[in-house]
């Protein structure tokens, strides 16, 4: 779009009203600085968060959204005082009720999902329903519900903009993106990967922190050390994920929800760089892929602003000093979760709610510091293993199926705590 007509836009009053669902995390705060490039197109609405009062006080002093919601109640309290002190009008409210209030307000255009987990899934669901223009970084959603929830999104008319690095890279790949807005996603379920000539997504990983570190260390490692991402800042959970390649087995599952695929046709390349963020690989020989600095900020402006593309505060990429690309196929017996969530993916039905869950816990435990690294597939085959896979015919059922997941990963995880605790008497 034009300059011309960005200004034409602003002067008929549409100016978008965005609210932040997870707004004081990483994803949330790199949204906010793409925002803040672009005041004359977007509003901030609602700013929500789970309990970190002090940030999303600074992000209410900066943003000056209309609400701001705290799930914890005791919190939302001490934001309440810290913002009457400075005499600022912002709304506060608190609890899950709250956060799916404000995805679905009618004043709203674009909603980011940028929770982490499945405490995502309600009030993501929430926008959906209402029809808005949703960037889905919370990939737990889909893995938890995702025909539902796809088909929720074509029921409701609600645009999906994929926002994890990847899925936004194949679908800035894929043949119908950017050239006709009615085209996303309305049209894309009528047509499965293959007849729209795609052989097959090529969805790349970097391996994580741990991708050349010798199998025998893998059960000593720390949290910190596995949260230290060679090429992404990110939240501590989805950072756990990418050292274990959990995080690629739930994109792999993102994929084929997203892209109509598949576990077949999506095939995980390990490209240690992070330069290329995923390939589309074509029937006629072609192999188109998106390329860019690993920053949050591109997948998230193009989320916001497709079909157009705005400014990210990204550095550009400066090819020259990407000296090499390296690709290599990964090693399932060092990252076992990948080839659990392609299983689980391959099962269907509730197995990746089951999956999800699983590992939710496990991975928790391990942050906590109750259970060993390499303990997290082992926690999430058992699981998978112990509950038997039901369809996932209503949210109701996947809500439940999550909580007895959850029940049974507490319980295995607690068994593997007291056995520590009897082998160190
Ligand atoms: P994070 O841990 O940094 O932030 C999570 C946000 O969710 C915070 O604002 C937190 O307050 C809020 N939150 C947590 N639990 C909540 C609850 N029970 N109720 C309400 N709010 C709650 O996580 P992140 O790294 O920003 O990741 C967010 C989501 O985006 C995850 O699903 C992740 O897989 C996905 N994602 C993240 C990145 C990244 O670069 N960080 C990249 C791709 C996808
Ligand atoms: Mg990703």
């Amino acid at each position: 779009m034009t300059s011309t007509l960005i200004e034409q836009k602003s002067e008929q009053g549409s100016v978008q009203n965005i609210v932040i669902l997870g707004s004081t995390g990483s994803v949330g705060q790199n949204t906010l600085d793409v925002l803040a490039l672009h005041p004359d197109r977007y509003r901030v609405h609602a700013l929500t968060a789970n309990s970190s009062v002090e940030l999303l006080l600074q992000q209410c002093i900066k943003f000056q959204p209309k609400i701001a919601v705290l799930r914890d109640e005791v919190a939302a309290e001490k934001l309440s005082y810290e913002l009457k002190k400075r005499q600022l009008p912002v709304q506060v409210e608190s609890g899950g009720a709250a956060l799916e209030n404000v995805a679905s307000n009618e004043t709203v255009d674009v909603v980011m999902a940028a929770i982490v987990g499945a405490a995502g899934l309600l009030p993501t669901l929430a926008a959906v329903k209402a029809g808005k223009r949703v960037l889905l970084a919370n990939k737990e959603t889909l893995v938890m519900s995702g025909h539902l929830f796809m088909s929720l999104v074509r029921e409701n008319n609600a645009r999906l903009l994929p926002i994890d690095s990847e899925h936004n890279a194949i679908f800035q790949c894929m043949p119908m993106s950017g050239v006709n807005e009615e085209q996303w996603p309305k049209a894309r379920p009528a047509e499965a990967l293959a007849k729209r000539g795609v052989r097959r997504i090529l969805l790349t990983a970097s391996g994580g922190p741990f991708l050349n570190t010798p199998l025998e260390q893998l059960a000593d490692v720390t949290p910190d050390q596995a949260c230290a991402h060679p090429n992404w800042d990110m939240g501590r959970k989805i950072s756990v994920d990418s050292a274990t390649m959990m995080n690629k087995g739930l994109e792999v599952i993102e994929a084929c929800w997203l892209f109509d695929s598949s576990p077949d046709q999506v095939e995980v390349v390990i490209h240690p760089q992070s330069v290329i963020h995923s390939m589309v690989d074509y029937h006629d020989g072609s192999v188109l892929a998106q390329l860019g600095n690993p920053d949050m900020r591109t997948p998230i402006a193009y989320g916001l602003a497709w079909p157009e593309r705005i400014a990210s505060g990204v550095s550009p990429l400066d090819i020259f000093s990407a000296k090499r690309l390296d690709f290599a196929k990964p090693d399932v017996k060092r990252f076992p979760c990948l080839a659990l969530a392609y299983q689980a993916m391959k099962v269907g039905g509730m197995a990746t709610c089951t999956l999800n869950a699983a590992n939710e816990v496990a991975v928790d435990a391990f942050l906590n510091e109750k259970i060993k690294f390499t303990d997290i597939p082992l926690v999430i085959e058992k699981v998978l293993s112990d509950i038997t896979v039901e369809a996932a015919t209503s949210f109701d059922l996947i809500l439940q199926n999550d909580q007895l997941a959850r029940q049974q990963a507490d319980e295995i995880v607690a068994g593997l705590v007291s056995g520590y605790a009897g082998a160190s008497k």
